[in-house]
């Protein structure tokens, strides 16, 4: 028997899941050949034999077999013989093409989650009936990968298994305590009826002031955990079991109607109202005043790991905390300017393809919302650098005193802002 791992030339890219749990299955029935029929023989082409951990022992048995013959190979063909199958394979370790006489030949089956319109799970959300797919981790299953593994973007239900990556039955089975154990967190913060991490305490709701909805659907569209229906007319529809706070239908609402009882429009506007703008009044030379609104959840640790290193920035800097750069509603970056600070920068975590997010998109629709700004400032004759986002991890602390620096520099160099004083 031909097991064929990966038939692509030099790499796997042709097989796009193929991973430690095929080459096991792989070796593990070229056993079961070995076992079942003594004088039967086994052939694994491979790309790359993945054996993680103690699996390599496993492989390592299988190379003292002689029956088992192991090789890295491309597999070129396969055609009927006069009886049965002829598979053929170039650029092997013996560095020859080799031709195998064989009964059958099996082609390893990648593991490829089912996160999306998942007819299994049926859920009535409006953004489909699977876990919602999570294009960046190709549709894998948890919210976030670093800091929520076992979550999905179902708030409540729990991943374990292959529907996270591939996995063995036995890893699957360790897998399984871990997201039970997330599981059981979750129903102790509903019983105590505050929310789960990151805002774990937290016992607000969004509340919508419905009579000025003009039913745009976007708080529907950008909750990133299918918390907010919607009704035929578009009516926005809460299911606040659902909500992890992220605030990002407060960052996105346009007419500024969804707030919390301790996170809102107001209260965010009101501390930016009150950093003051220093004026000619009282120095000869003013200093500069901008805003950094900085997300909660990596970015502001890392602001405090560059307190406690003593590394020093700009004083002309003052700090917001806010839930997530999603939750940050333009209305507080145009206040700010308008009022006369001189820049505005958030600070958040990254996105993209190693996106560390805690809200999933919240930093990715902050950039989209900055970029609208930009052309907003233009308008009014202001340079758009002076509203910028810019991304950290936790652990790149120590580049946050030269980004921050940097930035206080380019305003300096652009000069103050020509709205103080109106
Ligand atoms: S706070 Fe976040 S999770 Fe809750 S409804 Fe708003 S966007 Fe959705
Ligand atoms: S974003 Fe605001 S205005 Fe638009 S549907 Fe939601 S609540 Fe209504």
């Amino acid at each position: 028997m031909v097991f064929i791992q990966s038939p692509g030339q030099g790499d796997d890219k042709d097989f796009q899941y193929t991973g430690a749990v095929t080459s096991l299955v792989a070796l593990k029935q070229a056993k079961y050949v070995r076992e079942d029929y003594p004088d039967g023989k086994a052939f694994v082409f491979y790309q790359h034999m993945r054996t993680l951990g103690l699996t390599e022992y496993f492989y390592a048995g299988i190379q003292q077999d002689e029956g088992i013959f192991l090789t890295k190979g491309e597999v070129t063909g396969i055609s009927k013989g006069e009886d049965g199958l002829i598979v053929e394979a170039d650029n092997t370790l013996l560095g020859e093409k080799v031709q195998v006489k064989a009964d059958l030949a099996v082609l390893a089956t990648g593991m490829v989650p089912v996160t999306k319109d998942d007819p299994v799970v049926n859920l009535a959300y409006r953004q489909g009936p699977g876990f919602r797919d999570n294009a960046i981790f190709d549709e894998y299953a948890d919210s976030n990968f670093i800091c929520f593994p076992y979550e999905t973007q179902r708030t409540g239900i729990y991943a374990a298994g292959a529907i996270r990556r591939s996995m063995t039955v036995e890893e699957s089975i360790e897998d399984a305590a871990g997201a039970v154990l997330k599981a059981i967190q979750c129903t102790e913060s509903v019983n105590r009826g505050v929310s789960v991490h990151p805002r774990s305490g937290d016992m607000t709701f969004p509340d919508f002031f419905f009579q000025r909805c003009t039913q745009c659907k976007r708080c529907t569209e950008e909750c990133p955990f299918g918390a907010i229906d919607d009704d035929e007319k578009a009516t926005p529809k809460s299911n606040p079991t659902r909500c992890r706070r992220c605030g990002t239908c407060l960052g996105c609402c346009p007419e500024r109607i969804i707030n919390f009882s301790d996170y809102s429009i107001d209260s965010i506007g009101s501390m930016v109202k009150a950093i003051g703008v220093p004026s000619e009044d009282d120095y000869d030379e003013p200093p500069l005043r901008i805003l950094a609104l900085v997300c909660e959840n990596d970015a502001y640790p890392a602001l405090d790991i560059v307190g406690l290193n003593r590394l020093s920035y700009s004083a002309d800097v003052r700090i917001i905390a806010v839930r997530c750069l999603g939750s940050v509603n333009v209305i507080w970056i145009k206040d700010a300017l308008a009022q006369g600070l001189d820049g505005v920068f958030l600070l958040g975590c990254k996105h993209g393809d190693d996106y560390q997010c805690h809200f999933v998109k919240g930093s990715e629709l902050a950039d989209v919302r900055m970029k609208k700004i930009g052309e907003a400032l233009s308008s009014l004759a202001l340079e758009e650098e002076r509203v910028m986002q810019f991304q950290v991890t936790i652990d790149e602390y120590d580049k946050l005193p030269q980004i921050i620096d940097d930035f206080v520099a380019s305003i300096e160099e652009m000069g103050p802002n020509p709205f103080k004083g109106f």
